[in-house]
């Protein structure tokens, strides 16, 4: 994906007063860097350079953990420092604040990335950090169909199921035989596809309580014909680039599908295309899609997302709920 613009860089006078003692950041660097090695580790990440939204300031510490134990390690430490921590994917549908996140920020992906075949036919591993998109290329090289909607969708694995990721004439949920994954207490745990509790861009993984880190999933597909699986996606994809406005950041559909109704539509039908707070706009190619233009600050797209919402609400009576999940903000306004 090609993006636009000039970005927003992390802004000091953001920076909240008070959070983390610089003893216990201290303290945490040390253990990480004699655990995962110094490469591994970047104090005062800019939380922009990891979204798609190309929004959001800094957070105390990103770590890029490569294996199962260390994922558990850092949780851990964070747990035992009293430090909060947040697991990352490709940040494809997330909106960090301008002010960053106090905290450490676990990020899944390079390293920690690998697809397999099991030994059951058709059915594929992936560790958490792989990308949809490798997924179903690895499907269609196996000349297995299922995952041929997942193509386009820019996320990893873990946030795939998290979110329960759709498009088209599938989701997610649908193909996941078992998902790997380590609780609070540290045990790896095993769900069934049932267990997931997995809805409309939805699974018990996004409730608070549950807490759960995703290590890696499996999928079910079936047999098919390469040709026609490539046919597919590539009709797919062709959907996507006339309809989307790829080439601007954003974290995709902004708002979910209200039942009955598509939320671009609503949304266009109340004649917000084009509308816009700061660097932030609806899309005049699809309304569904908040669009940064290039030097949106968090705060504008936070702005432009509630008015959509109530203005769609005052006009239509419905009222659209958010997709997108939210880092570091002080209030969660929905
Ligand atoms: C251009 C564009 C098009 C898009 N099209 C679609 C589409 O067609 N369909 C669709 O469903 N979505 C779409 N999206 C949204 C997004 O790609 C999906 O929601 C994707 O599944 C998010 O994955 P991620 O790795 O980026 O998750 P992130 O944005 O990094 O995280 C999302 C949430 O999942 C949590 N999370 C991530 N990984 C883990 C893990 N391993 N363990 C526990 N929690 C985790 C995070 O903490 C966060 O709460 C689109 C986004 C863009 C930018």
């Amino acid at each position: 994906m090609s993006i636009q613009g000039d970005f927003q860089k992390p802004r000091e006078e953001n920076r909240r007063e008070g959070g983390i003692k610089k003893e216990t950041l201290e303290g945490l660097y040390r253990a990480f860097s004699e655990r995962l090695g110094e490469k591994a580790l970047r104090r005062e990440a800019p939380l922009w350079e990891h979204v798609s939204f190309r929004v959001g300031g800094p957070c105390r510490l990103m770590v890029f953990p490569q294996k199962e134990e260390e994922i558990a390690f850092s949780a851990e430490l964070c747990r035992q420092e009293g430090v909060p921590f947040f697991i990352l994917g490709r940040g494809t549908n997330l909106l960090p604040s301008d002010e960053g996140y106090e905290g450490v920020v676990i990020k899944l992906g390079a390293g920690f990335d690998g697809i397999r075949e099991e030994a059951r036919e058709g059915s594929l591993y992936a560790q958490a950090g792989a990308l949809l998109s490798s997924m179903a290329r690895a499907a269609l090289e196996r000349s297995l169909t299922g995952l041929e909607f997942a193509a386009g969708i820019p996320g990893t694995l873990g946030g795939g199921v998290v979110m329960n990721a759709g498009a088209y004439d599938g989701q997610l949920g649908s193909l996941i035989r078992q998902v790997r994954t380590l609780g609070t207490d540290g045990k790896i745990r095993c769900y069934s596809r049932e267990e997931c509790g997995f809805s409309y861009r939805h699974s018990i993984f996004q409730d608070q309580k549950q807490n759960e880190i995703i290590l890696g999933a499996s999928v079910s597909l079936l047999p098919g014909e390469t040709e026609r699986i490539r046919e597919k996606m590539e009709d797919f994809s062709r959907r996507r680039s006339e309809k989307q406005p790829l080439s601007f950041p954003s974290a995709g559909s902004t708002f979910k599908r209200p039942p009955g109704h598509f939320a671009g539509q609503l949304i266009e039908e109340a004649g917000l295309k084009g509308l816009s707070v700061g660097g932030a706009m609806v899309s005049t190619l699809h309304a569904g899609f908040i669009i940064n233009q290039g030097n949106a600050a968090a705060r504008d797209i936070m702005d432009l997302i509630l008015l959509v919402r109530d203005t769609v609400a005052d006009r239509r009576g419905i009222l659209l709920e958010p997709e997108v999940k939210l880092l570091g903000w002080e209030e969660t306004p929905w």
